[in-house]
């Protein structure tokens, strides 16, 4: 049934010779067999209008595999090298997502991360946890402010309160990798028994919970930075 029912389709159509085993056709049903991504925050920039077309198109293009790059060009023949136009690295869409080390673009990647970290702390800050942000490392304070995200003082000079990490020294506190965002809260199973319980910096070390925050984009954790679901899966063909 199946068999004949592509054929008819092909014959009539010209729709049933698509392949059904390539990566693309894999990732995009196990969107929706697996349900990992939320279908309305993937699909939102549809209707966002800050998005203009241009970028509509772009989203779908490296969705679908088709954002130009020279892997892909080289791979269709149409390119002498795989390497990137304005820097050492290999092309590919990925690379110019969120891989690219030209220095232009690599600022416009880190800001992009940090924007979206200014929209989450604001997102934070105006709910009940607000007060419970201790530490950000999503752009100065000036950046901050300019994107109207109000937060506790401490958590906008980019430092770890000195009350947090007691035991490790200054250089160790400057050098380890830091996340996103950090909140400290009471603790939900060894609740603090005294007055000050919601102020972070009253809370004994033992009653803490802390809550890291880590934001990432496209496929940050597979590539040099470092997955959104809300993204597709690696590809497997040039891309
Ligand atoms: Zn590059």
């Amino acid at each position: 049934m199946r068999a004949c029912l592509k054929t008819h389709m092909h014959e009539r159509h010209r729709l049933g010779s698509s392949k059904a085993d390539s990566g693309y056709y894999t990732y995009w049903r196990d969107l929706l067999t697996t349900k990992i991504t939320d279908p309305k925050l993937s699909n939102a920039f549809w209707k966002d209008g800050r998005v203009n077309h241009a970028e509509r198109r772009t989203v779908m293009k490296y969705r679908l595999g088709v954002l130009s790059n020279n892997k892909l060009t080289q791979w269709l023949g149409y390119s002498v090298t795989p390497k990137c136009s304005v820097c050492p690295g290999d092309d590919s869409a990925l690379h110019i997502l969120s891989g690219c080390q030209h220095p232009t673009i690599s600022k416009m990647i880190t800001e992009r991360h940090s924007k979206a970290g200014r929209l989450v702390a604001q997102a934070i800050a105006k709910g009940e946890y607000g007060a419970n942000i201790v530490f950000t490392a999503i752009g100065s304070a000036d950046k901050l402010a300019a994107d109207a995200v109000t937060l506790p003082e401490e958590a906008t000079n980019r430092t770890f309160p000195a009350w947090l990490l007691e035991s490790l020294s200054e250089d160790s506190q400057t050098s380890c990798t830091r996340p996103d965002l950090i909140l400290v809260t009471p603790s939900t199973t060894c609740p603090p028994a005294h007055d000050n319980a919601t102020i972070p910096a009253l809370i004994p070390a033992r009653n803490r919970d802390i809550h890291l925050v880590e934001i990432k984009y496209c496929e940050e954790t597979h590539g040099p930075r470092g997955s959104s679901s809300l993204s597709m899966p690696r590809h497997n063909t040039p891309n």
